[in-house]
């Protein structure tokens, strides 16, 4: 099943929401140059580990995240059009077209905050969004964090947030402290059927990428198959090779 294959969900009410959105970046996209230098890219199939990690590189490189995932999630929350129509492909474990996601991009970067870059994360996540993202960002590096599909499985099904602080936990590799235990919550996208649907979309839309970027000179890979805090070291050592 493909994106097209649920098309019909994008009702025009959305896409005159979409088109809103694109006319308004379109008038106000900023020059390329010295502004959007050095953005760096977090990448890796779901549940690596990506958000965890991405917490050690904000505080290594003061570049704000931007989380296509966290994005897609506030407007599901909110309830706009946008977010309810994302909601279906989310919850399926499909990816939300590429035009909807290159437009929230494109707003995300106007703002003051990544004028000198940002960490992408769960972004770009399909070849055309990474040949968007050149013509509107320059990315430095990208950071591959590679883990093998049996252990993301086991990964995803335990992990819980915690709705207060956002914290990722984990019912086995990062137990929660009792007190908070009965607030946490479950992503509905992490049960085990639609973790396969999303390493089946990871598998053939989003791993060619990690060719793209290597032709390009700009992919680093951390085996992220290890415990958080030996991969946090990986990572640090990453961030201290392009600092
Ligand atoms: P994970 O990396 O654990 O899959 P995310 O929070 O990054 O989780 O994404 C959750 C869901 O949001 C994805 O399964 C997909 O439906 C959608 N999504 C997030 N980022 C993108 C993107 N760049 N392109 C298309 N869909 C996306």
């Amino acid at each position: 099943m493909d994106n097209g294959s649920v098309g019909g969900l994008w009702s025009p009410l959305v896409r005159t929401e979409y088109l809103i959105i694109l006319r308004h970046c379109l008038k106000t996209t900023k020059p390329l140059g010295e502004s959007m230098v050095g953005s760096i890219v977090l990448f890796g199939p779901p549940g690596a580990g990506k958000g965890t990690q991405a917490g050690r590189i904000v505080e290594l490189t003061s570049k704000p995240q931007v989380s296509t995932g966290d994005m897609l999630r506030a407007a599901v929350k909110s309830g706009s059009p946008m977010g309810l129509a994302a909601k279906e492909y989310m919850d399926a474990g499909l990816l939300v077209p590429d035009d909807v996601i290159i437009g929230l991009i494109q707003e995300r970067l106007q703002e003051d905050d990544a004028g000198q870059g940002v960490l992408f994360d769960g972004f770009p996540r399909t070849i055309p969004q990474a040949e968007s993202l050149e013509q509107i960002a320059t990315v430095s590096s990208v950071i591959s964090i590679e883990v093998p599909d049996d252990a993301i499985v086991d990964r995803i099904v335990g992990r819980r947030m915690d709705p207060e602080t956002g914290e990722i936990f984990h019912v086995q590799f990062k137990p929660a402290p009792p007190e908070i235990e009965d607030r946490l919550i479950q992503r509905p996208d992490d049960t085990e059927e639609t973790v396969r649907s999303r390493l089946e979309a990871y598998h053939n839309q989003t791993a060619p990428l990690a060719d793209w970027y290597s032709d390009r000179g700009l992919l680093i890979r951390i085996d992220g198959n290890a415990s958080i805090n030996q991969v946090g070291v990986s990572v640090e050592r990453a961030i201290s090779r392009i600092l």
